[in-house]
């Protein structure tokens, strides 16, 4: 197929996720060809510097050859084996023993799913078994954040607090619920950092007891919120939330399918605060998107509850064929050998600190009102005026224009709708990429703000 026909194809029958689909038959597809640790080549003869790992999710980068190489030695031997009726294989239970010896420590257990949006979904089936086994049925009702993700499934779909995940899909349900999100940049006290966090707790105490602890099952959250504008709590935050969980006596579920294997710094981010949620959710750089796979890690209490809630004979009626998928799982083996013995662990968090100062120095743009990050995971909010943080009108448009620039200066990042612009760099970009990054951001913006109705919508 030429170019031109892949294009019109696209724009006939492949249906892309999450967008407008008048707008993308309108825009057409840009199709990508290959790439080469942090760049991507598209089938113009473009090299895109890739800012954001594909979808957060290629953080080894692209190209390595050692991932081919057991990818194609497994699926040679053996490409697939279910794990129904009692079968198994080598590599997945190797994967599962090294996630349980590398993840928080109560984490025992661990069910493979395809990727985040499953892995959520589970996570909900295992926790409404649980409690249905256990005797207290009554727990149904599960609390999320405001701008939290957490897949599109469609129960997950409705724990994602983003509006154009419910709109005509009816969720949420009536079980679902949300509090605010520890947002510091519009927090009424953005530099009180135990403010932020005794609101967040005394908000989750209030729903709780406005539901009534016996009707409520878990509290979902990521400890990076990504797809709501990569918003960072402050540090205690985690930890204070784990533990009202306990004391509430509902469970935590930490969403960790864009924050873990070194996005934030460490393996999983729940290292940073060291804490032990009773599940947590992977998928993205479990495989480093070279294939897909996501787990639901889960404590021992939950799957004894579970195992000794099933009768001799009877099942626990959740699976899907491509569970525990060995050419799935022998990748994430190597990827997780990239992170740690090959070193790309190391470097991500070398590179953090430049990360951060490159994203700190953009704030002296005049589209740019904050500037925030963990780790390689990062964000600057734009604002129409810096005194009160306004936002852009959404008439605008101003994220699209702002990645249609972008790739005028062969730069790929994600530009959210509200504005905020997201980063999430491979851990293998070098010092170097690290300055191109930010060269091209601020080209960008220099850009956008050229456009007359972008400057005029700038308020004094
Ligand atoms: N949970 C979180 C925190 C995510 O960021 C995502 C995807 O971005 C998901 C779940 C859903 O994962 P997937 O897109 O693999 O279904």
């Amino acid at each position: 197929m030429s170019l031109a026909t892949l294009i019109d194809s696209d724009r006939k029958h492949l249906i892309h996720p999450v967008a407008n689909y008048r707008a993308h038959e309108a825009r057409g597809v840009t199709v990508l060809e290959r790439g080469k640790g942090a760049w991507l080549y598209d089938a113009n003869g473009n090299e895109l510097l890739d800012a954001f790992a594909g979808l957060w999710c290629v953080n080894t980068g692209y190209g390595h050859d050692s991932i081919v190489k057991v990818a194609s030695e497994q699926m040679a031997k053996l490409p697939y084996a279910t794990g129904y009726f009692h079968f198994g294989s080598k590599p997945a239970i190797e994967l599962a023993q090294r996630l349980v010896n590398i993840s928080p420590r109560n984490l025992e257990h661990v069910y493979f799913s395809l990727g985040g949006s499953d892995a959520v979904d589970s996570a909900l089936r295992f926790i409404t078994h649980y409690y249905n086994a256990t005797g207290r049925s009554s727990k149904k009702h599960f609390i999320a954040l405001e701008r939290g993700y957490h897949g599109s499934s469609s129960v997950g779909s409705g724990l994602t607090a983003i509006g154009s995940f419910h709109r005509n899909f009816d969720v949420p349900l009536p079980t679902q619920h949300l509090i605010p999100s520890p947002y510091p940049y519009r927090s009424s006290t953005p530099d009180d950092a135990q403010a932020i966090i005794a609101a967040s707790v005394k908000a989750l105490e209030d729903k709780v007891a406005q539901l009534g602890a016996e009707n409520v099952a878990a509290f979902f959250c990521e400890p990076v919120q990504g797809s709501g504008g990569v918003i960072v709590p402050p540090k205690g935050w985690l930890k204070a939330m784990r533990d009202a969980c306990r004391r509430l006596d509902i469970l935590f579920v930490a969403d960790e399918v864009i924050t873990a294997f070194g996005r934030t710094g460490p393996m999983f981010s729940c290292e940073h605060e060291d804490v032990e949620p009773d599940l947590m959710t992977i998928a993205k750089g479990l495989t480093a998107g070279y294939a897909p796979m996501g787990a639901v890690l889960m404590s021992d209490a939950i799957y004894q509850g579970i195992a000794d809630g099933s009768k001799p004979g009877e099942a626990v009626g959740h699976g899907q064929t491509y569970s525990a998928h060995p050419v799935s799982a022998a990748i994430g083996l190597e990827v997780l050998r990239l992170y740690t013995e090959g070193g790309l662990l190391a470097n991500g968090q070398e590179q953090a600190p430049r990360f951060a100062a490159g994203l700190d120095s953009l704030l002296d743009h005049t589209l740019v009102g904050d500037s925030r990050h963990l780790g390689l995971l990062g964000a600057v909010e734009l604002v129409s005026n810096k005194a009160t943080r306004a936002r852009f009108d959404p008439s605008l448009q101003l994220a699209d224009r702002i990645f249609e620039a972008a790739g005028r200066n062969k730069i790929i990042f994600r530009a959210f709708g509200d504005n905020i612009l997201g980063f999430a760099p491979a851990l293998c970009f070098s010092a170097n990429e690290v300055d191109i990054m930010v060269e091209r951001v601020r080209k960008t913006l220099d850009d956008v703000l050229e456009i007359a109705d972008v400057r005029r919508a700038l308020k004094d």
